[in-house]
């Protein structure tokens, strides 16, 4: 459970840290077809503790996917990197994120991250063959 004790920080007086977790993060955030994370998702982040118990949060989220490349259906994996950056208010009417009883839950703030940064589609490479058939008369970047 990724979870951050606000209590508990404020009876140590840790209001400003550095955080790591490891996340199980359902599959169901990937929006490609045939393909899966492949290892739990690395969650790394900075928070600081303001006066008013809001909570913000900066770091990042790093996952890596696998499946069948969306071009050539060849195995392919893929790491990928997304922007973590939450505010957590104790209020109900927060404008980002809130929290109750003291306990901040990161998980809705991680799957945003990492849906926001998820590919549209996984490539095997840059020597994919499905490019050179399927392509062809597509512009190529580069
Ligand atoms: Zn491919």
């Amino acid at each position: 459970m990724m979870i951050i004790d606000i209590r508990k920080l404020n009876a140590k007086k840790e209001y400003c840290g550095q955080l790591h977790f490891d996340y199980e993060a359902d599959n169901s955030l990937i929006g490609i077809p045939f393909v899966k994370f492949s290892a739990p998702v690395s969650v790394d982040f900075s928070y600081e503790l303001y006066e008013d118990d809001a909570l913000e949060i900066k770091g990042k989220v790093t996952y890596r996917i696998e499946g069948q490349c969306s071009r050539c259906l060849e195995n392919a994996t893929m790491t990928v990197e997304g922007e973590l950056d939450a505010l957590f208010e104790p209020t109900k009417d927060a404008e980002d994120y809130g929290y109750f009883g003291g306990i901040v839950r990161l998980q809705e703030a991680v799957d945003d991250a990492i849906m926001a940064s998820m590919p549209f589609s996984l490539s095997c490479g840059e020597n994919c063959k499905g490019s050179a058939f399927i392509n062809k008369t597509d512009d190529q970047e580069e």
